[in-house]
Formats: structure tokens, sequence, C-alpha cells
């Protein structure tokens, strides 16, 4: 096999520059909570492809499904000879999201397209064309997903012009707004009215816990309040649930912990193992006001991808993996609030379930919008980290948070080596 050190020679001459990897190492296998790169290293996974392998890495069931789903067919699309599996996926998804009321899907290939195509309906549903989105939002890298996305370097810088009627307003962020839930909702609707106007909206696009934008919690009460005022607008509520859906927050979905019945619920990641699938969910009233052949795509809702979902939503309720998510809470929670005790530089620790997240300051230095932040100090915590054998994310606007993402199975041995290698590397900093 080639050494990471060969296949990075090759990978400059051939792979485009602006497709970077965090780090230099070059996977072999993974399996469960742990990865093996091709120079022999064994390396803890906190990472989870970024949210994805909730169940796992090559999880058995998701590896027999696949296997079975290739050899009967790879490929029809959907549009044309529809199958079961596409079927199956969007009855689980109905099941599954919050909401008592009849639902529909659609399914495509990517979380982007998947918050493209939920901006696309509840524009046709409502006849209204502005969509409210919030500060620190990620929504993905497509033409309409960085309008929607927040931060410019590395997501929008040089890639313009973006898609017009986006507004963007204040998102509750607990550590630098210092407001209530309830007020920085009526701060935020304040400015939707002042500046869009509620007759204008059709949509407002939210994550129920910030992804990219730096595991940002909304204060109690925010998501309700904002959920309540879309309604009253007559426009679509959706809840962009791709990195904390499927288990990860310790529910099903993240808008769960505080009652929320969105509209609509975009999923990606979490949901297929691994496997490229995302989906729209929602009223069916919203989701059928779509001509046929309004929707679709040659690749979305794969047959191999959709058994691969089947199999991993399987895997979730047999393992109970919102009680591992529960479990890892409990078990990273008091070790990251020990490291905080100790190193001043660590202004909050916050998260829910296997979604946890340490943000670092400057001690001492507070502006107007909080602690200031320390991107140097947190990129070297990272690469330390890295150094170590631990796949470790940061995140944030200010790229200042560190989070983490262990897939839902890993093992209570894999769990606190990890924690110890974060804790040494926070010491080494
Ligand atoms: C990752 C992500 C996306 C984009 O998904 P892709 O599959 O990378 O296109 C959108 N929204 C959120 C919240 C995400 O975390």
């Amino acid at each position: 096999m080639a050494s990471s050190a060969e296949l990075h020679q090759r990978r400059s001459a051939a792979v485009a520059r602006g497709v970077s990897s965090m780090i230099p190492s070059y996977v072999s296998t993974a399996a469960g909570g742990t990865m093996t790169d091709v120079d022999g290293r064994e390396w803890i996974d906190f990472a989870a492809g970024i949210a994805v392998t909730n169940v796992g890495n090559a999880a058995p069931k998701v590896v027999a499904a696949v296997q079975a789903q290739v050899e009967r067919f790879t490929h029809t699309c959907f549009m044309i000879a529809p199958y079961e599996q596409y079927v199956a996926v969007c009855e689980e998804l109905a099941a599954l999201t919050p909401g008592d009321f009849e639902k529909r899907s659609a399914l495509f290939s990517s979380g982007a397209e998947a918050v493209e195509n939920a901006v696309k309906i509840a524009r046709h549903a409502t006849g209204r064309q502005a969509v409210v989105v919030f500060d620190h939002a990620y929504h993905g890298r497509t033409n309409l997903t960085m309008a929607l996305t927040a931060k410019v370097m590395p997501y929008k810088q040089g890639f313009g012009p973006f898609a017009g009627e986006i507004y963007r307003v204040a998102m509750s962020y607990p550590l630098r707004d210092g407001r209530s839930g309830a007020d920085a909702a009526a701060y935020a609707i304040g400015q939707i009215e002042k500046t869009v106007g509620a007759v204008n909206v059709a949509a407002v696009l939210i994550e129920p816990i910030q992804g990219e934008g730096g595991f940002v919690v909304p204060a109690e009460g925010y998501l309700p309040a904002i959920a309540a005022w879309t309604k009253a607008a007559g426009a679509v509520f959706i809840a962009d649930e791709i990195q904390t859906g499927f288990c990860r927050t310790g529910s099903w979905f993240a808008c769960q912990h505080e009652g929320i019945e969105p509209d609509l619920i975009t999923t990606a990641k979490g949901i297929a193992g691994g496997l490229p699938l995302a989906a729209v969910t929602g009223r069916a009233e919203i989701m059928d006001s779509v001509h046929p052949g309004g929707l679709g795509g040659t690749y979305g809702g794969n047959p191999i991808a959709c058994a691969a979902a089947l199999a991993s939503i399987e895997t979730m309720r047999e393992l109970d993996l919102n009680a591992a998510a529960r479990h890892i809470e409990s078990v990273a929670m008091p070790r990251l609030e020990a490291l905080a005790a100790k190193h001043p530089s660590i202004g909050e620790v916050r998260g829910r379930g296997a979604m946890l997240a340490v943000e670092v300051v400057i001690p001492g230095e507070d502006g107007a919008a909080g602690p200031a932040p320390d991107a140097v100090r947190t990129a070297a915590v990272a690469k330390a980290a890295h150094e170590l054998g631990l796949l470790l994310l940061t995140c944030g606007t200010y790229g200042n948070v560190i989070r983490l993402l262990p897939p839902l199975i890993i093992s209570d041995d894999e769990l606190d080596r990890g924690l110890s290698l974060l804790e040494q590397a926070f010491a080494t900093v």
C-alpha cells in the first residue's frame, strides 16, 4: 500500500487545491469508533466524517444491506423506474420526524441539495420569495446555499454573485448576546418585520443547534418563539437538521428538545451511515403543492443509499442510539467541564448528546460581543490532538470552537481514550 507521504505527492498533482483535508494521513480502514491509516496508525474518531457515521463506520447492517442491494440493481432513477427502498425511506421519515400530521418526503443526494429543494418548495407553496436565515448559519456550498450561509471564508470568498431574496437576522448565542431566548427572538422578529415584512416571508430556515457556525445552542424559548412567529406570518418553518438529526443530540431530531414541529425538515449526513442521501420531509399540503416533475434529480434516493438508510435507522432503533448519545454526553460533559476549570482559555462548554463543543477565548478580554475568540489556540489544540491520533474538528464563525462528534456506537474505552487525548492536547498548547 502506498504511504501517506506518497499519496500526498500524487494528490498535489491531481486533486484541486480548493478541496483540502484536515489531516495529512490517508485512510486504510475504519470501523466503529476508530480509523487506521495507510501507515498503520490508529486514530480515535471524534469526527464521524462530520456527523455522518452515527451508526459507526462500516456498520455491519449497513455493509450487508449495501452488498445485497448492489447485487440486485445499482440504479434505475426513481423518476424513471421507481423502487420500494425509496418509498420505505420516506415512510420511515414520516414516522420519525416530529408532528402527528400527514407528511411527504423527497430524496436527494446531498444536504445542500435538500436545503435548495426545501426553499423551492416553500416558495412554491407560499407564492412568496423572501427567505430568512440567521447569523452563523451554515447550509451548504451550492450557489443558493452559499447565500444562505453566513461565513465568507472559506465558503463564499470570490464565489459570488449570490442568490437574492435572502435576509439574515440575529441568532440566539447565549455566550455572546447575553439575551434570554425570548429577548433574542423578539429582537430577530423585529429585524424581520422592519427589513423584510411578514407578508413577504416564504420561509424561515434555521439549524436548531448550529453546526459549522459553532455548535451554538440557542437560549431556551428562542426556537419556539421563532416557530410561532413564522406560523402566524403564514410562512414555512424549515428546520435544517442535517447535522443534528438521527440521534446525534439524544433524540431523533434536535427540535424535539423544545417540542417544535417544523413544517419542513431537511436531513442528510447521519441518515445513511456514510452513503450519500438527503431528504426534505414535511407537511403534505406544502410538499404536494409542487407540480409533478418539479422536484427530482438523477441520483436522488439512489437505491444503494436508500438500503443503507434503512439499515442505519434499524441500527439506531436496535442499539437505541438516542440513549447512546445521552450516555456520551453524561461521560464527556463532566470531563470537559473539569478541563474548562483547569484552562481559563475555555470560555464555555456546551452542546447536547454527542454534539458537544468547547469555545476557546482569550481570558479577560471581553468585548461588545462577549469574550474575545482565540482561533490561534483553537487551531493549535486541534493540531496537537491530530498529532496524538485524535480526529477532532473545529468550527465557528470565529474559528474558535472545538467540536466533538463521535460515532454514537463509540465504546466507553474509545471515548475515554479520546477525551484523554483532548486533555493532553490542551495541556501541550
Ligand atoms: C453539512 C450541512 C449542510 C450541507 O450538506 P452537504 O451534504 O455537505 O451538502 C447543510 N446544512 C447543515 C446544517 C450542515 O451541517
